[in-house]
């Protein structure tokens, strides 16, 4: 089991029982979404989590996903407004009731960063509008390319426009005000558009006291995003694929292709991704996913994402444990393929502070091939070796220990990454010693197994992985 599941909780899920199940099945990372619930329930779920992992002897880690500058309309007067072809209507920046005149949306400087031309997406991009006029304040005219029903507060895609909204908007500074007092691994950001937007949300993260951060993952679901992706992925410690908005955002047909781009920049730079949105739709409210969802999940398997994420599969559908159970099937029947391990690539840059580390790890993915080695276990501090092994994608076994829960749990986004809890030792012959013997004991390992150990001697100290040594247990 190498690829990772994410799970988005809802009202579907956020109970014991259920949470104690999809961790059973497979799930590896909660996702708690920030557009919806309250923090009274978020903080329910991150305490279940908790309690599941002493029970399970687990590492399920937590990500909280920040709404970010998403727009949306006002309310209506009446259900709905339906418009046809070729009819006008304004969006406004006040409140009113929405009618087929105008409906209020909640984007203050709408009427300012729009301009004639620009497209104006509703509900999912199910709705296209284009805008004809502005009158540069609060209002804008626009006229409707398909018949349509608007519905109320759906949300808008403005795939053309510049939007001045900042990236943290002052809902996404409340959430990290609670997020920052608990124990959250990673938080995700979404509508990223720049390198400064993940900047901007590290500074917060950063000036807060605690010793362990969340790592930041930026959402890609903008077309200014795709165009600045080698920075971002530079900036943020991961990446989620958000397929849902970006192909509103950007020409579906495009998706495929951005998917593949992005997991392989990411295997380079060395940052997880996740692949999200749709994975399993039909499973809402069906208990077997479409042929075709079987084939998206297998085909992200095998681009390479170290993690595939559900989101209303688990959060509101029907059948939350029995989805991560299929999930989980597809997973492991697709990662008996061999093509999909061993993705080395040397570092070539020797002035990179960590060009000493990146060496030694990527020989050990490269041994652990020659050899055909069953595990490569390591002894990490910050998750960083982990993050650069995993990287390299290598069908050995990842046994990552670690004195840091937290940092266990980080790491259970990573691809084939399995962390245990340890730091008993200080010398590196009986730690690697030690080592074995506890993997032995718990069953991942067995005697005469071919494994490689990568640590950094001094052992436990903060320093970089320096040393490999191959031997059969
Ligand atoms: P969302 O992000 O579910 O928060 O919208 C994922 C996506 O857009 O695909
Ligand atoms: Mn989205």
């Amino acid at each position: 089991m190498k690829t990772k599941i994410v799970a988005t909780i809802g009202p579907s899920s956020d109970n014991f029982d259920t949470l104690s199940e999809m961790a059973a099945q497979g799930m590896d990372v909660c996702r708690l979404n920030f557009s919806h619930g309250s923090h009274e329930v978020h903080l329910k779920v991150i305490e279940y989590i908790d309690q599941i992992n002493k029970i399970q002897n687990n590492y399920v880690a937590v990500l909280a996903d920040l709404q970010g500058p998403k727009i949306r309309l006002g309310a209506l007067e009446n259900e709905n407004v339906q418009l046809k072809e070729g009819d006008h209507i304004r969006l406004v920046t006040y409140e009113v009731a929405g009618n087929r005149e105008r409906i209020s949306i909640r984007y203050e400087a709408f009427a300012t960063d729009v301009k004639a031309g620009d497209q104006v997406l509703i509900d999912d991009g199910k709705i296209a509008l284009r805008v004809i006029e502005t009158n540069g304040k609060d209002e804008v005219l626009l006229k409707a390319e398909t018949n349509a029903v608007v519905e109320a507060r759906k949300g808008v895609n403005l795939p053309d426009t510049s939007i001045s909204l900042p990236s943290l908007t002052k809902k996404d500074l409340d959430d990290l005000d609670f997020l920052l007092q608990q124990d959250i691994q990673w938080i995700a950001l979404s509508f990223v558009r720049s390198a400064d937007d993940i900047h901007a949300l590290r500074s917060i993260i950063e000036a807060n006291q605690k010793a362990n951060k969340p790592g930041i993952i930026a959402k890609i679901e903008k077309p200014q995003a795709v165009a600045n992706i080698e920075a971002i992925v530079d900036a943020a410690d991961g990446i989620m694929i958000a397929r849902g908005d970006l192909g509103v955002e950007i020409p579906m047909e495009q998706v495929p292709m951005i998917q593949k781009r992005i997991i392989q920049l990411c295997q380079q730079k060395g940052k997880p991704v996740i692949v999200a949105t749709q994975m399993m739709e039909a499973m809402i409210s069906s208990i077997r996913p479409t042929r075709a969802e079987v084939s998206d999940v297998a085909n992200s398997v095998l681009d390479g994402a170290d993690a595939l994420m559900l989101s209303g599969e688990t959060s509101m559908g029907k059948y939350p444990v029995e989805t991560i159970r299929i999930m989980q099937q597809i997973i492991n029947q697709i990662e008996g393929y061999e093509a999909i391990y061993y993705r080395h690539e040397m570092p070539e840059d020797p002035t990179h502070p960590r060009f000493i580390s990146d060496s030694v790890l990527f020989a050990a993915s490269n041994m652990a091939q020659s050899t055909n080695a069953s595990a490569i276990i390591i002894s990490t501090h910050t998750g960083y070796s982990a993050t650069r092994l995993a990287a390299h994608r290598p069908k050995a076994r990842l046994f990552a220990f670690s004195g840091n829960v937290f940092v266990l749990r980080k790491m259970n986004l990573l691809w084939g990454v399995y962390g245990f809890h340890d730091s008993s030792l200080d010398e590196a012959g009986k730690l690697m010693d030690h080592l074995n013997q506890l993997l032995i004991e718990g069953g991942q390992l067995r005697k005469g197994d071919r494994v490689i150990h990568v640590l950094s001697t001094p052992t436990w100290s903060k320093g970089h992985s320096n040393t490999i040594r191959l031997g059969n247990l």
